[in-house]
């Protein structure tokens, strides 16, 4: 079903027949290595990790780390310049999230094929061979919506305009089940603790280039409540403080606010907290070759860091 698992060894929790083989999630699979014993995986969909123990109403996401490029793609342009679209690794320097109560949620397709953090109407008609049928119409209101076009300006992802139908079963495969497991994930804590804090986790490109000192143009990480509308603005401030104080330059809503997820999950009057976090790729990875750098490890200690601290501060509000 699936033409290509880019970065093969990164899914501890699944085999490589249960990734492959398109059958449905093995749910509640005890994983060796790492010994988590809840979650499940929707082969080519998304996996989730569940801590194995006293956890804490914190759920987190990564929409668009995923690498495994479905087989029905078909895409033109080469492989290399789509894959830069990719949060690459972000899944992986959040991973420790369960050993700290959390939850962790993310996708293992591209986000250059379907982006669960656009609404999914949030369409371009002009990518399209044919009327869509369904109504209400499509509403494009992003740049770079639910389905792109382009790999990069001027280098166009497909050699034909796309069948609506084609389109509407990438939703009903990917956007749907990723909305529904992130859903499930916070009302349910949300249903235990009376509260839930979702932080949907991301990487931007950049311009810097450490090995010469140089940051890039958005700082080291940018925050992004949507203008304080989708947490209480005491969750952006500690997470902004908390990374402060590994060393790092934090903004906030900054050229990065939010999209799509947070604004779904945010809604801070039933308190459901939903801050979008941006890592600043060349602090962990070069961004041409899509390898980690020297500064990975460091990165995800920090990461790590700051879901001990999130732990706490959660713990005292509820
Ligand atoms: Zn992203």
């Amino acid at each position: 079903m699936f033409l290509a698992r880019v970065r093969s060894a990164r899914l501890p929790l699944f085999s490589d027949q249960g990734l492959c083989d398109g059958t449905s999630g093995a749910i509640g699979e005890r994983d060796e290595m790492n010994g988590f014993d809840r979650g499940y995986e929707i082969p080519g969909v998304l996996w989730r990790r569940d801590p194995a123990g006293d956890d804490v109403p914190l759920v987190l996401d990564s929409p668009h780390s995923g690498s495994i490029y479905p087989e029905d793609f078909s895409f033109c342009c080469p492989l290399p310049i789509l894959r830069r679209a990719e949060d690459a690794f972000v899944d992986e320097l959040f991973e420790a999230a369960p050993e700290y109560g959390a939850t962790l949620i993310a996708a293992v397709f591209p986000r250059s094929y379907l982006d669960v953090n656009r609404a999914a109407d949030d369409l371009d008609p002009g990518l399209l061979a044919a009327a869509w049928p369904k109504h209400p119409a499509l509403r494009p209101v992003t740049r770079v919506g639910l389905v792109r076009r382009y790999a990069q300006p001027g280098i166009p992802i497909y050699d034909r305009k796309l069948h609506p139908n084609d389109v509407l079963a990438r939703i009903e495969r990917y956007h749907t089940p990723y909305h529904r497991a992130l859903d499930e994930a916070c009302d349910r804590l949300h249903g235990e603790f009376g509260a839930v804090w979702h932080v949907n986790c991301h990487s931007m490109p950049s311009t810097g280039n450490r090995k010469l000192g140089r940051k890039g143009e958005h700082g080291d990480f940018v925050l992004g409540d949507r203008d304080g509308t989708t947490c209480e603005p005491e969750f952006t401030e500690f997470v902004a403080r908390t990374l402060r104080g590994r060393g790092y330059e934090v903004r906030v809503n900054d050229g990065y606010k939010g999209v799509e997820i947070v604004r779904r999950q945010g809604r801070p009057g039933e308190r459901r907290h939903s801050l979008q976090i941006e890592i600043d790729r060349a602090l962990y990875m070069d961004q041409r070759t899509l390898e980690k750098n020297a500064g990975f490890d460091q990165v995800k200690a920090d990461l790590a860091a700051l879901l001990e601290a999130l732990r706490g501060f959660i713990a005292a509000r509820v």
